[in-house]
């Protein structure tokens, strides 16, 4: 007679499944700081379907999914399951695992009872109709991050997957070694080999960014196993032994320069002439550590704002940008001549499939990859790891938690196929990366979701707007605008044509973009149409203020020419909506 329930390390008898098990589990009503909201309990083990796996777990990795899911932002992710009709009201996490099969489904041919597996974390539904027309099931709408978008993760005694998560476990890692690196190493796999003619080669260069985080020092790996060449960028030259340890040819240190940021304004003569040298620096730099002016012919991009237009600028010409985060912002900002008279390719990417996944693993199983854990924890402190993570204050590399394995190093039989050197990571615990956005959050699509709200006081153009319309000719100088402005104390100057109507705006942001790069003789000279931006960006007086206030956004822009009958009347500025917020 089986016991309903064992203890954590107490291992149940090959292929027997108790009824219950110990997990760490999050709830709704306690959403909040790591440390309070994973608690341990016990639950029913879960059942599992004809395509799934319950494997007992033994080791689980720690990644910031479950520092959103703890937050219960900005997904809620027990709500969301209930309301697709999963009625259970918690959620066990985690996303990555090593561990032992107890079950299997009757469809399941590629593992079997007994077998030792770490787990990827890609699931979808297998009777998708894109899916079963052969679509790679990265595309699915279907597509879920298990242990984060769905339930019964690896923080639990036994977790439930789906058959082709299933992978073997290489031979020479401990437990905590094997359930650290597949979530990343997979990631980087498919960002740099799921992209056709565009993928990494033998031969190729590649810069890679963060190459001391999580990413990065996979992506390091797998370029080496492929031989291709890195560079490695990161934030201080205390990092770079690490990374030419794990085989990038060598480093830069990203403090070393300061061109980051949005591109500026094309028209920005010496702005963007900064930019330019800033950038021209960084790519000699490359230069300088290939030994050779070659450029990269693959960018591993997931800083993202910060840092897209420098990798744009860099890439070889027909090379690729492949980005799969925006850790720093999500706005980049691209110079689109370099993307089509270069013909590069800003690729998106996300996680891996089953055939990725193994092919990664096959470098892991050939000792490859090493799993650059830095930590791992025992079951009881699994919420101090992900609370470090929270306060930015974990060590760097990747981290582990031990679940059924009761000492660390536990679960290694067996030497690595090639010998491996295991870099000292870096000290110090403190990150400069702000905590990243989650990896998948919902993003709206055409027919999804609910109604949208959108709450608004009413407030209409005409009700803030100044009425009247200064304004100059096309031909009038930049000299004659700027007295303009100077004398009537406005910041903006509607240029109408010679028949009455509004043909542009000369903004103050017009007035100096002119000025960049010129003698302030050569700048005064220049004419109203050259400066000005063209086509004039209107809304009636009756529009909502809320959505001119979009429009204004949208468009980085200051102010809006009002019309009434479509005739010019007016102007309303973000000055005016800022006054009205004071109460002005
Ligand atoms: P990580 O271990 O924290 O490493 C990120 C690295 O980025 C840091 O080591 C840092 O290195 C570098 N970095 C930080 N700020 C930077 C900046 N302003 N400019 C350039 N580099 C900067 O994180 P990770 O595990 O590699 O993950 C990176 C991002 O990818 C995260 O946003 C994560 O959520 C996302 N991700 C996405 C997927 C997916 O499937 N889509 C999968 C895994 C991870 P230095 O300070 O040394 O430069």
């Amino acid at each position: 007679m089986s016991k309903q329930l064992y203890e954590l390390g107490d291992m149940p008898p090959l292929g027997e499944v108790p009824e219950k098990m110990h997990a760490w589990l999050i709830r709704q009503d306690r959403f909040g700081k790591p440390t309070e909201a994973f608690q341990k309990e016990v639950v029913n083990t879960p059942a599992i379907a004809d395509d799934e796996v319950l494997v007992l777990v033994m080791a689980a990795g720690i990644n910031y999914n479950n520092v959103w899911a703890a937050l219960g932002i900005p997904v809620n992710v027990i709500a969301a399951r209930n309301k697709s009709g999963e009625p259970e009201d918690f959620h066990i996490g985690g996303s990555d695992a090593s561990g032992i099969v107890y079950k299997v489904g009757k469809d399941v041919t590629n593992v079997k009872v007994g077998d030792e597996v770490v787990m990827h974390c890609g699931q979808w539904n297998r009777n998708c109709s894109w899916v079963q027309g052969g679509g790679d099931p990265m595309y699915s709408p279907s597509f879920r991050i298990w242990g984060y978008e769905t339930n019964w993760g690896s923080f639990a005694q036994f977790t439930k997957v789906q058959g082709h998560q299933c992978m073997p476990k290489p031979k020479h890692m401990t437990w905590e070694e094997s359930a650290a690196y597949t979530l990343v190493a997979a990631t980087a796999w498919r960002m740099l080999h799921g992209w056709g003619a565009s993928s990494i080669k033998k031969g190729d260069v590649a810069l890679i960014w963060g190459g001391a985080g999580g990413l990065g020092s996979m992506a390091i790996q797998i370029a080496k196993a492929v031989g291709a060449t890195s560079v490695a960028v990161v934030s201080g030259q205390d990092k770079f032994d690490y990374c030419m340890k794990l085989g990038a040819k060598g480093c830069i240190n990203r403090n070393e320069f300061d061109h980051w940021g949005m591109l500026p304004h094309w028209k920005d003569n010496a702005g963007y002439a900064k930019w330019l040298k800033g950038v021209r620096s960084f790519g000699a730099k490359i230069w300088e550590v290939l030994g050779e002016r070659r450029a990269p012919n693959i960018v591993f991009e997931h800083p993202g704002e910060t840092t897209i237009p420098t990798s744009i600028f860099v890439c070889e010409t027909g090379g690729m940008v492949v980005v799969c985060a925006g850790t720093t912002g999500y706005n980049a900002t691209v110079d689109l001549r370099y993307l089509w008279m270069r013909q590069k390719r800003l690729q998106g990417s996300h996680f891996a499939n089953a055939e990725q996944s193994n092919q990664m693993n096959q470098l892991a199983l050939r000792g490859q990859i090493d799993p650059c854990m830095s930590r791992a924890f025992t079951y009881e402190e699994l919420p101090i790891a992900h609370q470090l993570m929270h306060d930015n204050k974990h060590p760097h590399g990747n981290m582990a938690v031990l679940i059924g394995s009761t000492q660390f190093g536990l679960g290694a039989s067996g030497k690595p196929p090639v010998a491996i050197v295991h870099p000292t990571l870096p000290k110090g615990d403190v990150h400069t990366t702000p905590a990243p956005y989650p990896m998948s959050v919902p993003l709206p699509g055409i027919a999804e979701g609910e109604a949208l709200t959108i709450s608004d006081d009413g407030t209409r153009v005409r009700d803030l707007m100044h009425r009247g319309i200064i304004s100059c000719t096309p031909d009038d100088t930049v000299g004659m605008v700027a007295k303009i402005m100077v004398d009537k104390e406005i910041h903006a100057v509607v240029v109408m044509d010679s028949e009455g109507l509004a043909v542009g705006v000369v903004s103050q942001t017009d007035m100096v973009l002119a000025r960049q790069g010129r003698t302030p003789d050569e700048a005064r000279a220049m004419r109203a149409r050259e400066v000005m931006t063209p086509g004039c960006a209107t809304c009636d007086a009756d529009m909502l203020l809320s959505d001119a206030v979009s429009l204004l956004t949208a468009r980085r822009m200051h102010r809006l020419v009002v019309t009434e009958n479509d005739q010019p009347v007016g102007v309303i500025s973000m000055t005016d909506v800022v006054r009205k917020i004071i109460g002005e």
